[in-house]
């Protein structure tokens, strides 16, 4: 894999194929934008390009032993720290450290990618701001975060940031085509996803919208599914879009704007005999939910409100 496969930001390509061109790679960099749209994809290319033996037009050749490598994960320069559960810990950041305190074994560009980077915990934050101030010179550290918001200030305001937005339609089917996974409707998933293709690939969107139906419908009561917070998002995100669907349904009267188009019949059921700003206030209580999950928000308390907040929704019924 190269830039060339990197499907529908264009935008963030340029900007960093400009930056090899022109020899003005910065120290360190924030790849910022949403789950499952290509950030990490794009931040592991980068580091291809810049390591690339036979470089073909400012981007990776593919077939050189450092592209190799690199796609191996054995390559000495090149590192991705990921969370480990919920933390990234200082441990990580010691790595992170180690990596770029030695000398390159290849005389190439020195890569760590943190994924997930807002998941640096209070001790891990500290650590690593010691080393964005000081950089090991042929070092380059990029910051993969989908909410950079909740990233201390002082780390972002250290790396230029570029942001990556939400697949089209188009290019998000492209993705999924690409996809060795068979999938029977590739439409629905665009929907579902809403251009996050990463997510299409990774998961099984139908089932999961399939589990959140079933969840709300015997709501209130029934046992939260939530592991860590990643699955409360995605989990208000499916839920959001069923109600949005009953209310585009309500007011619309037709199943040509649903998302979830394929299940029009229960959509309908489940908003037939509720008013319209009924389904807008639960929605918007939702949506407050899901815009809190970043405060660590307990599950099973979470869950009981939810809860009511469906036995609101269906008391109207
Ligand atoms: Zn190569």
């Amino acid at each position: 894999m190269s830039f060339k496969d990197v499907i529908g930001q264009e935008n963030a390509v340029r900007l960093l194929t400009g930056a090899i061109k022109r020899g003005r790679i910065a120290s360190s960099y924030l790849f910022a934008g949403e789950q499952g749209i290509g950030k990490k994809f794009t931040a592991v290319n980068f580091a291809k390009a810049l390591n690339c033996l036979n470089p073909v037009d400012f981007d990776a050749c593919d077939e050189c032993p450092s592209c190799k490598k690199i796609d191996a994960g054995t390559h000495p320069d090149f590192l991705v720290i990921e969370s480990e559960g919920e933390e990234i810990k200082v441990d990580a950041i010691r790595k992170l450290e180690e990596v770029l305190s030695l000398k390159a074994y290849e005389a190439g560009t020195k890569v760590v990618i943190v994924d997930d980077a807002e998941r640096m915990n209070i001790h891990a934050a500290n650590a690593f701001l010691k080393t964005l101030e000081e950089p090991p010179s042929g070092s380059l550290i990029i910051l993969v975060s989908s909410s950079p918001d909740r990233l201390p200030e002082t780390i972002r305001s250290r790396c230029l940031r570029i942001n990556f937005t939400p697949l089209s339609p188009e290019a998000c089917a492209t993705v999924i085509e690409k996809s060795s996974r068979k999938h029977k409707d590739i439409q629905l998933l665009v929907r579902l996803s809403m251009g996050r293709a990463g997510l299409a690939l990774k998961e099984d969107l139908i089932k999961e919208r399939d589990s959140v139906i079933e969840a709300l419908s015997s709501m209130p009561g029934g046992k939260q599914p939530w592991g860590d917070r990643k699955d409360m998002e995605k989990w208000f995100d499916t839920a959001l879009l069923l109600l949005r669907d009953m209310a585009v349904l309500k007011i619309t009267g037709s199943a040509d704007e649903l998302i979830n188009k394929d299940i029009a019949e229960k959509i309908k059921d489940m908003s037939s005999n509720t008013a319209l700003k009924v389904i807008i206030n639960c929605y918007e209580k939702f949506l407050y939910l899901r815009n809190s999950l970043g405060f660590n928000l307990n599950k099973a308390i979470t869950w009981n409100y939810t809860g009511s907040i469906m036995e609101e929704l269906k008391s109207h019924a």
